[in-house]
C-alpha cells in the first residue's frame, strides 16, 4: 500500500495547488517553502519578480543563414543602409559558425569573435539592425544605452546589469542568454577626452569603457537573478560572456574631422564646401580604428570591434520609403486598420513627400515619422466608423494645413 504524502510541517496533503515535495527523509508542501522563506529572507518570494526563470527551455540550435540570406531578411525591414547590412549579416554568420561548428576545425585554430560596431546618425537605423537580426535568428536580444551605465560601485546601471537584462529576454535560460545579442547604443558618448576635441566629458567615460571591454572579450559574469542591487540572499547565477555577439552603435559627431585631418584635406577648402554632404559621407565610411582612438575609445575596446560599418543620414526619398515599404512599414499597418473597418485609405505621393519634409526638420532620422503620422491621423481615426464603404485621401493640405482628407 503506498504512503499517503503530507507535508512533514503542517500536514497538507499533495494537492495541485499546494504541491508537496519529497527530500532524502522528509517532506514539505509549497505554502511551508514560501512561508521559511519569507522567515529566512524578509520578503516574500513571490513579491520577487523571478518569473522568468520559469519555463526554462533547452536552447534550439539556431539555424545557420548564409549571409546573402541573412541580408535579405534585413531588406524586408530596413531601408538602404546596404554596406551596414552587409557587414552585420556577414558578422552574425561567423560569429554564429564560430560557436556551432568549433568542432569541425580540427587543428588549434582558434577563430575569434567578431563583435561589430555601427557608426551612424540617430534614427538611422542602427537599433532596427540589431533588433531585427535577433528576432529573425529567434536569440535574446538586450539594448543598453553606454551613457546610463557606470563603473561597478558607482551610482547607475552596473555593465553586468546588461548581462542581467540579457538572462531576463532568454527567460532565464543561462545556455540560451549566453548566445545572444548585446546592442550598446551611444558608445561614442563614453569617449575619454581627446586632444581633438573641445567638448568636455566625464573622465569616468573610460571606467566605463574598461568594464564593457571586459564583457565584450568574454567573461563570466556573476549576476544577480533579479537585477538591479546584489543581495546577499541571492545566488548570483554565472554567465559567460564569451560568446555572446556585441553590437555597439553610436553618431560620432566630429569623427569626420579626424577622419579629413588624417587624410591631409583642407578643412575650410572652397572644394569641400561645394561638395558637401556627399564629400562628409564618403570620408566617415573611411574610417579606421586609430581614428576611433583618436575619437576617445580605447584601443583595446576598438580590438574587439573588428567589424566597423557606416550608416547614412536617412535622406528625404529615404524617408519616404521607409514609411511605405518595410514589411512592417507605418502606411501598410494604417491601411491594415482603416481595412478592418472596411474603409481604403490611400496616401498623395505629395502628401508622403511633406511627411519626410516634416521628419527631417525634427532631425531624428526616421524615428519621427511614427509621431508626425500619429499626429496627422488621430482625426481622421476618430470619425473612422463614418467612412465605413468610402475611400479616403491624405493629400499634401491634410498634411500642412491640418485640412479633411478626401471622401470618396
Ligand atoms: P538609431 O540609429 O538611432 O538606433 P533606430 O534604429 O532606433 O535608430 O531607428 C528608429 C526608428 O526609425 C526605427 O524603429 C524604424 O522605425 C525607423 N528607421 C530608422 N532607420 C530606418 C531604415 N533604414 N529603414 C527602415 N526604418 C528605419
Amino acid at each position: 500500500m503506498s504512503k499517503e504524502i503530507i507535508c512533514d510541517f503542517c500536514g497538507s496533503k499533495d494537492s495541485e495547488t499546494n504541491p508537496v515535495i519529497a527530500g532524502d527523509n522528509a517532506f514539505i508542501c509549497k505554502a511551508c517553502v514560501s512561508a521559511a522563506y519569507e522567515i529566512m529572507t524578509g520578503s516574500h518570494p513571490e513579491d520577487e519578480d523571478n518569473s522568468y526563470l520559469e519555463n526554462i527551455e533547452t536552447p534550439k540550435e539556431i539555424k545557420l543563414r548564409t549571409p546573402s540570406q541573412l541580408k535579405e531578411i534585413l531588406d524586408d525591414y530596413i531601408i538602404g543602409q546596404h554596406r551596414a547590412k552587409k557587414v552585420l549579416s556577414v558578422a552574425v554568420y561567423n560569429h554564429y559558425k564560430r560557436i556551432f561548428r568549433k568542432d569541425e576545425i580540427d587543428d588549434d585554430t582558434e577563430i575569434s569573435k567578431s563583435n561589430v560596431l555601427l557608426i551612424g546618425p540617430t534614427g538611422s537605423g542602427k537599433t532596427l539592425l540589431a533588433q531585427t537580426i535577433a528576432k529573425y535568428l529567434d536569440v535574446p536580444l538586450a539594448i543598453a544605452d553606454a551613457t546610463s551605465l557606470t563603473e561597478a560601485g558607482y551610482v547607475g546601471d552596473d555593465v553586468e546589469n546588461v548581462i542581467t537584462r540579457l538572462l531576463q529576454a532568454a527567460n532565464g535560460d543561462v545556455k540560451k542568454a549566453e548566445t545572444g545579442i548585446i546592442f550598446i547604443d551611444e558608445v561614442d558618448k563614453v569617449a575619454r577626452m581627446s586632444e581633438n576635441r573641445s567638448i568636455t566629458r566625464d573622465v569616468s567615460g573610460e571606467g566605463v569603457q574598461q568594464a564593457l571591454l571586459k564583457i565584450v572579450e568574454g567573461s563570466v559574469v556573476n549576476v544577480p537573478p533579479k537585477g538591479g542591487r546584489k543581495h546577499p540572499g541571492q545566488d548570483a547565477i554565472q554567465v559567460d560572456t564569451t560568446n555572446i555577439l556585441f553590437i555597439c552603435g553610436g553618431a560620432f559627431d566630429g569623427l569626420e574631422e579626424i577622419v579629413k585631418k588624417k587624410q591631409g584635406a583642407n578643412v575650410l577648402g572652397f572644394n569641400q564646401k561645394k561638395n558637401g554632404n556627399k564629400e562628409e559621407k564618403d570620408l566617415i565610411s573611411n574610417v579606421e580604428a586609430h581614428d576611433l582612438v583618436k575619437y576617445g575609445l580605447i584601443p583595446e575596446l576598438i580590438g574587439r570591434l573588428h567589424m566597423i560599418a557606416t550608416l547614412n543620414e536617412i535622406s528625404e526619398d529615404d524617408m519616404v520609403h521607409i514609411l511605405t515599404e518595410p514589411k512592417n512599414a507605418l502606411i501598410k499597418q494604417y491601411i491594415k486598420l482603416f481595412e478592418l473597418d472596411n474603409v481604403k485609405l490611400e496616401f498623395e505621393k505629395d502628401a508622403l513627400k511633406e511627411i519626410a519634409k516634416l521628419a527631417l526638420e525634427r532631425k531624428t532620422g526616421a524615428r519621427g515619422l511614427r509621431s508626425i503620422l500619429e499626429d496627422i491621423m488621430l482625426d481622421i481615426m476618430y470619425d473612422l466608423p463614418e467612412y465605413e464603404n468610402k475611400t479616403v485621401t491624405i493629400t499634401k493640405d491634410v498634411v500642412t494645413k491640418k485640412k479633411e482628407p478626401k471622401i470618396a
